[in-house]
């Protein structure tokens, strides 16, 4: 075969194996599960978010509750000072001190039960923010994994790529500039394997014969024939 058109060949070889790699990068099935994971941990962050707004929340309300159970019991403390002071001495006023002590008390216990409603709260919210911490921690650290993993495939991948890459431009120096240019602008075109070899006068890439004057050119060491079926530019093999 035409040494110009055996190296052109290979240069071909060289693109199909870096599309091929470049295409693998792209689809590689660890940028998915990176994505997933992502999506996963900016989740369970707003999962956090939620339950730390809610145990403020709580927080909040249970500080103002205590303050009131505090107010409600030093205001029923002077009131029962007072009743049991013997200075109340007329049946109207007692009768009403006795009722306003006796609804500062189940203030208090309403207040002590709105209390302890809201610790219970806290500690479930708690449990479930632990929960949710020890999760976030396995997504990082599965994406981390996945991240090295990522880092390294891609730098291997780029290694065979500058070698790929070399070898083409050692491979592409023995051809004429020409010939070069017209396989990369079909190249360009999208369409392929755009040089293929003829075998017993019939072209390797549609598998139809040549006509003679085609064969013929050939032949002849003959460069920028193309299969007048397919289009492909044609090199006899071997
Ligand atoms: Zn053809």
């Amino acid at each position: 075969m035409d040494a110009q058109m055996k190296a052109l060949l290979e240069v071909q070889q060289l693109d199909m194996d870096m599309a091929k790699i470049e295409s693998m990068m792209r689809d590689l099935p660890v940028k998915r599960l990176i994505l997933a994971l992502k999506m996963r941990e900016k989740e369970i962050r707003q999962l956090l978010a939620e339950k730390e707004e809610c145990l403020r929340t709580n927080e909040l309300r249970s500080r103002r509750l205590n303050l009131d159970l505090a107010e409600s019991r030093s205001q029923l403390e002077l009131l029962k000072k007072k009743l049991y002071s013997g200075e109340l001495k007329n049946p109207k006023e007692l009768a009403q001190v006795e009722s306003r002590c006796e609804s500062l008390k189940q203030r208090a216990d309403a207040l002590e039960d709105e209390i302890l409603n809201l610790m219970l709260q806290a500690e479930e919210v708690a449990a479930e923010t632990k929960e949710h911490r020890g999760q976030l921690e396995e997504v990082q650290d599965e994406l981390q994994g996945c991240l090295a993993e990522l880092d390294r495939t891609v730098k291997r991948w780029r290694r065979e790529m500058r070698e790929l890459q070399r070898l083409r431009e050692k491979a592409q120096a023995s051809i004429p500039p020409s010939l070069l240019a017209t396989y990369e602008r079909m190249q360009a075109k999208g369409q392929g394997r755009v040089v293929v070899e003829v075998r017993n006068g019939i072209c390797g890439g549609c598998s139809v014969g040549l006509s003679p004057t085609q064969l013929g050119k050939l032949r002849k060491g003959g460069q920028g024939v193309f299969c007048e079926h397919c289009g492909r530019l044609l090199c006899l093999a071997d």
